[in-house]
């Protein structure tokens, strides 16, 4: 089976990774020049990691990884408002990694056979029912039998098969920034734990970062969704008055090109696949950074994907059996990030109150299960989708 995915990130490496392994023939194609630079810090855990432990990647995984065991609410004045056990949040192995080292390992450790073709932007599609035909922008067509959208929350392939993004799109309120930066004195400041500005209506985390950089992200709330043209203009006025140490990120913000920047939204499809195009992670369902798991649940639904291609009798009947199966894991993600959003980012003084003694709790035994069920959903396990979906089909057929 020939398949074409759009998109080099976290989801469409990780199937191509998979599908190849499995024996198919894999063309990704990604419209950046090359891997994207721009980071933001992943707390990787849950379905995501048993996936990537399953392909044999779980040794580079934590050779990339960082370790914030403890994770700290600072106040304007550097005050230490409450500090949270970061990895109650998992109720299991947490990493931590920078979305472009979970890119890089995914693209070192692809099979030889596989494609990866930079710099090449998918702009047309013709789904028929024995195949599905691709144009790029420089004019190259490209034969396939399925074309899988890995292509991230704006998604091209989503808006030609399935119309457009504003019918999927749910924004939430917020938009965010990441970018990384040199500050000795931020790196010194920081270096010991994850910090997470205590503050309303918008917030700075800041994370050390073994090469002496800090990595920033920020979130602020906005009633626009409109992306703004100045980035730097827009972060540094969304973000003056923090206090502590974020006049001195504020001042390092690299230029536009460094910074990842974006309205925090889900999107949510009735469904996810027609004929021979199939969509994946943020693409077919992002649930949005409140959730924190979108990396995860992008490279186990990844794995899942690929088993059902593998297995399935037909690439029709494969692509309803993930959705079947994948669609309310990520259904009870999404609720639960709404439901989270408030404590995520508060808006009042007393829901800054409650949420300094929410995030203490994490460090109290017995209350950590409940916390975390409250704050990350349901506890996924990736072995017991994959024990559903044998059920589901009669074996592989060649
Ligand atoms: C600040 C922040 C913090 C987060 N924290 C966490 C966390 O703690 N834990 C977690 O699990 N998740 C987290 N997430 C979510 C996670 O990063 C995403 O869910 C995940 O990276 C989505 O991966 P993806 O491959 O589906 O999409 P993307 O990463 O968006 O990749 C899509 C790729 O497709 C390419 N592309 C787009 N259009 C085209 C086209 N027409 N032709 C060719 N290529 C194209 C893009 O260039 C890109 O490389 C966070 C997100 C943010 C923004």
């Amino acid at each position: 089976m020939r398949t074409v995915i759009c998109g080099a990130g976290i989801s469409g490496l990780a199937l191509a990774h998979r599908l190849a392994a499995l024996g198919g023939e894999v063309v990704v194609v990604e419209r950046a020049p090359g891997p994207r630079p721009q980071g933001y810090m992943i707390d990787f855990f849950g379905p995501g990691l048993e996936a990537v432990e399953a392909m044999g990647l779980l040794p580079p995984f934590e050779r990339a990884a960082y370790h914030y065991d403890e994770g700290r609410l600072v106040d304007r004045d550097g005050r230490r408002r409450a500090t949270i056990r970061t990895k109650s949040f998992a109720r299991g192995r947490l990493l931590n990694l920078l979305r472009p080292d979970i890119e890089a390992v995914l693209a070192d450790n692809l099979p030889a056979e596989v494609e990866l073709r930079y710099d090449t932007a998918l702009t047309e599609v013709a789904d028929r029912p024995d195949g599905v035909t691709v144009t790029l922008k420089d004019g190259t067509v490209l034969d396939a039998d399925l074309l899988v959208g890995a292509d991230g929350i704006h998604s091209t392939v989503r808006r030609l098969v399935f119309g457009p993004e504003d019918r999927y799109l749910r924004y939430l309120g917020l938009h965010t920034a990441a970018f990384t930066f040199d500050a000795p004195d931020v790196h010194a400041a920081t270096e010991d734990a994850f910090c997470l500005t205590d503050s309303i209506d918008r917030q700075m985390g800041l994370y050390a970062l073994r090469d002496g950089r800090v990595a920033a992200f920020a979130v602020h709330r906005s009633a626009d969704p409109t992306i703004p043209d100045d980035l730097r203009g827009a972060i540094q006025r969304a973000y003056t008055g923090l206090g502590w140490v974020t006049p001195r990120a504020l001042e390092q913000c690299p230029p536009p090109e460094e910074i990842y920047y974006d309205q925090v939204a889900q999107i949510e499809l009735p469904e996810w696949s027609t004929g021979r195009v199939v969509l994946l992670g943020d693409a077919a369902c992002a649930v949005s950074l409140i959730a924190g798991q979108g990396a995860s649940l992008g490279i186990a639904g990844a794995f899942l994907l690929a088993d059902r291609l593998a297995h399935a009798p037909a690439i029709e009947r494969a692509t309803a059996e993930f959705e079947h199966l994948w669609r309310p894991v990520v259904e009870d993600k999404q609720r639960n990030a709404r439901s989270m959003a408030r404590w995520f980012l508060p808006s009042s003084p007393t829901d800054l109150r409650i949420r300094r003694t929410m995030l203490s709790l994490t460090r109290v035994p017995f209350v950590t299960g409940y916390l975390s069920s409250v704050l990350a959903g349901k506890d996924t396990k990736l072995a017991d989708v994959m024990r559903q979906a044998s059920g589901t089909t009669e074996p592989a057929v060649a």
